[in-house]
């Protein structure tokens, strides 16, 4: 057996249906008397109840929330961090709302206290990252890894399908690379494989029965076992294109992943054999066509062209995906590169 280094995370994760009313409690097991509420504005009722649930200890709500946390607001949070004296922060939304809640601990050392309610998986990551308009920077700090997670599976049943399948690509994506990122273990992969396992059983079934909560949960559960191998494993070719691709043309995190997944890992599959084999194990055929398939199923967009990506960025992306990638498990040129973008912006089969 291969020797190999495994580092756990520590945060606390409570799953289940209606848990979302326990954030009180969990506040007051983090001693937090002054929390700063940060929420994407898609659920107006939802604000209200945790807001409600938290009581005098919600000092300020903000939900000015952007994709890829755009520097200028970044400031804006943070500036209301400061001024209501808030001593942690609670964060209900996707990806984009636990970004925000991150940029407040890396700048003001607060513990974070998620509620998901897409499946990003950032909220078990101490991974931070903030966009200029040009440039997406991202960094690693414990300080940013939220100290405690509320899965409430009701909370993704108002989640439409549009943005639910691209989400749900994001988090096979996590648990894709979690097979051969650069912190690839054994734990980590058992641990991907049934994400890939979970998600790709449910997903159709979701898909097919979006007001199921039996479904919603599978779902969420998948994702959260594809968001822990993320934050321990750590990212590959496709998360590192995204990111690039993110930060130069503000594209949807979501459909973003769903593009360019199955281009990602047919170009590191002659170096991932083994991986390779469970995934196509996993998803019963060639795991590349597979994923492709499933995206088509989901009904998610096929290609960057139909998501705003101009072909001409082709030639701008491919050397910034060529730096980003260099720890990447198979090395990637320019040539390469410009040949996996082009795959990616047309959108055919692997
Ligand atoms: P998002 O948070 O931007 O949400 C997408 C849309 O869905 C928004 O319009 C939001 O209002 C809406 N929405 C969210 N939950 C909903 C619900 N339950 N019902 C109806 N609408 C809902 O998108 P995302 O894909 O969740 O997150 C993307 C962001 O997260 C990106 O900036 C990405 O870089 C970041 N991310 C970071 C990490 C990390 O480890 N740091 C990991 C994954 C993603």
């Amino acid at each position: 057996m291969e020797p190999f280094v495994y580092e756990a995370l520590s945060n606390r994760v409570i799953f289940g249906v209606g848990r979302r009313v326990e954030v009180g409690a969990e506040a007051d097991r983090l001693e937090a008397t002054r929390i700063l509420l940060i929420a994407d504005a898609h659920d107006e009722v939802t604000i209200d109840e945790i807001s409600g649930a938290l009581g005098e200890r919600c000092v300020a709500v903000y939900t000015d929330v952007a994709q890829h946390v755009p520097k200028n607001l970044a400031e804006k949070v943070r500036a209301l961090a400061t001024s209501s004296g808030a001593t942690a922060t609670v964060t209900l939304g996707g990806g984009s709302a636990t970004g925000f809640g991150k940029a407040v601990s890396l700048s003001h050392r607060l513990p974070q206290i998620c509620i998901p309610t897409t499946y990003a998986g950032s909220e078990l990551t101490p991974i931070w990252g903030l966009s200029d308009g040009e440039h997406k920077e991202t960094g690693r700090d414990l300080v940013v890894l939220p100290k405690t997670v509320i899965y409430d599976p009701e909370l993704t049943l108002g989640l439409p399908i549009a943005i639910a399948g691209p989400s749900a690509m994001n988090a096979l994506a996590h648990a894709v690379e979690g097979l051969y990122g650069p912190g690839a273990n054994p734990v980590m992969s058992a641990l991907a494989l049934e994400s890939v396992r979970v998600l790709s059983t449910h997903l159709p079934l979701m898909h097919a029965s979006p007001a199921s909560i039996e479904e919603r949960s599978q779902v969420l559960y998948g994702a959260y076992l594809a968001g822990t191998a993320l934050a321990v494993v750590g990212t590959a070719l496709h998360h590192k294109t995204c990111h690039v691709l993110g930060g130069l043309y503000g594209l949807d995190h979501g459909q973003m992943n769903a593009v360019v997944l199955p281009h990602a890992l047919a170009f590191n599959a002659p170096a991932i054999a083994e991986a390779y084999e469970c995934l196509s194990q996993v998803l019963g055929g060639d795991a590349a066509g597979k994923l492709y398939d499933l995206a088509r199923d989901l009904e998610t967009p096929a290609s960057l062209l139909e998501i705003g990506m101009p072909p001409e960025g082709v030639a701008r992306a491919a050397p910034l995906v060529v730096a980003e990638c260099t720890s990447n498990v198979r090395p990637i040129n320019e040539a390469q590169a410009i040949e996996f973008l082009t795959n990616c912006v047309k959108g055919e089969r692997p």
